[in-house]
């Protein structure tokens, strides 16, 4: 039997209903910017699976000094213990990280950084005698699934059954032109009004609310009013960070810079999955006590991982390269290009580019998770490209290593849905 009849006998995949979508597509190898199923076709991978990959599938460089790694250390709890990738990697990263970030954080994923910074947000003030049960966050935010997490992403229809177990979250519609000032005194009022622990927000770019985007100088203001008030202030980043904006971090287009920013996908280049919480000497100092009840009681069994570390590594060598921060220019570059192609096409109704994430909403009515969707991921998968749309926008946000044709074939294979939906 093949892979995706066997599937269905005894699993059960994220985000699904499997009532409805049964069938998964068996995947055997990666390499590059290619994924090969068990029937011998090759996809471009034009979302760098869920923004990970971003070296390509596979790297060589990654994959090489991992397995050192694995021969070197394996694992030791990072309670009472330290090791040498773990120490690497912290002065590594604070070299790139926005300037005022001084301490890591480990954790395993996107969702638990989510968690990591709430509960610090929390104790922050707890440890300074102030008992703070509210956080601000943006509508239409993503954030994880975790139950922290999941309280500070915007409502959702699959919240339904844990919404009386929610953190205590009041939200505000992300900034644009025409809202500022209302959002602004809403922002305000807030602060005000109740007793605000943190404001947390996905720094420019919504990935998970089809890459809606809003403009550095706005949530530089709305940052900076936080900080007026005292509270803390998290960017969760683990969807833009490491070189998707164009800048290492989308933190690095705010002045006023967040006081804690989380970090997962491509930490590690997709090869395993770790996650990081950094935060400022000022947020960190509120832990140090002789009081033992003050520091921090958070830990997962694999935190830290020598071999995920060593993957970290590897993927921040390679950020730091002449090779990929070429290439990063020349995904700007050919995104500007193509955007300007089809900006007048009647089936597109708007197109939004920040570094190599591209997206552009279809003048299609539709409902938001409707059918369209799956015809249209179908519609590029039989044409050879991964491409997951949200709703009816199309985004793409390939591994930086993809060459200008894989670009091409990307584009061309979007125009050509542009002219069949
Ligand atoms: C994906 C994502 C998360 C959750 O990460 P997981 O590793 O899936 O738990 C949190 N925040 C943002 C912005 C994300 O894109």
């Amino acid at each position: 039997m093949i892979l995706s009849e066997r599937d269905k006998k005894h699993l059960w995949h994220p985000l699904t209903q499997h009532k409805l979508h049964p069938d998964h597509i068996a995947i055997t190898k990666a390499k590059g910017v290619f994924l090969y199923d068990e029937r011998g076709n090759k996809y471009i991978d034009g979302i760098a699976s869920w923004y990970t990959c971003m070296y390509g599938h596979c790297n060589e460089y990654i994959t090489k000094k991992v397995s050192r790694q694995m021969r070197e250390l394996d694992h030791v709890v990072f309670a009472g213990f330290t090791h040498e990738p773990a120490v690497k990697l912290s002065e590594e990263l604070i070299k790139i990280l926005p300037h005022n970030q001084e301490k890591i954080f480990f954790s395993d994923n996107g969702s638990t950084s989510v968690d990591v910074a709430i509960k610090m947000a929390l104790q922050f003030h707890f440890n300074r005698g102030h008992k703070k049960n509210k956080i601000i966050a943006f509508e239409g935010g993503f954030h994880g699934d975790t139950f922290g997490a999941m309280s500070v992403s915007g409502l959702s229809v699959y919240n339904g059954p844990f919404e009386d177990f929610l953190i205590n979250v009041s939200r505000i519609p992300v900034p644009n032109m025409d809202n500022f000032e209302v959002v602004k005194n809403q922002f305000k009022t807030l602060l005000e009004e109740a007793e605000v622990a943190a404001f947390i927000f996905e720094p420019l770019v919504q990935g998970a609310a089809a890459m809606q985007m809003h403009s550095a100088k706005l949530l530089d203001e709305l940052v900076a009013l936080a900080k007026d008030y005292g509270v803390v202030t998290i960017a969760d980043e683990v969807m833009t960070g490491f070189g998707k904006t164009g800048k290492n971090f989308a933190s690095e287009y705010l002045n006023n810079l967040p006081d804690i920013i989380c970090l997962s996908k491509s930490l590690t280049g997709g090869l395993v999955p770790m996650a990081i919480t950094s935060c400022s000497s000022f947020i960190y100092s509120a832990f140090l006590s002789d009081e033992l009840a003050k520091g921090f009681f958070h830990g997962h069994t694999y935190s830290a991982n020598p071999i995920a570390c060593s993957a970290a590594l590897a993927g921040i060598e390679l950020l730091n390269s002449k090779e990929i921060q070429d290439r990063i220019e020349k995904i700007i570059e050919a995104h500007k290009v193509f955007g300007a192609k089809i900006q007048g096409h009647p089936n597109v109704k708007e197109i939004r580019q920040l570094g190599v994430i591209f997206a552009l909403d279809l003048n299609i009515q539709m409902e938001r998770y409707g059918n369209l969707r799956y015809q249209l991921f179908n519609f590029f998968m039989n044409r050879g490209v991964c491409l997951r749309p949200l709703g009816n926008t199309i985004y793409v946000l390939a591994p930086f290593i993809i060459n200008n044709d894989e670009l091409d074939k990307i584009y061309e294979t979007i125009e050509e849905a542009l002219d069949t939906f």
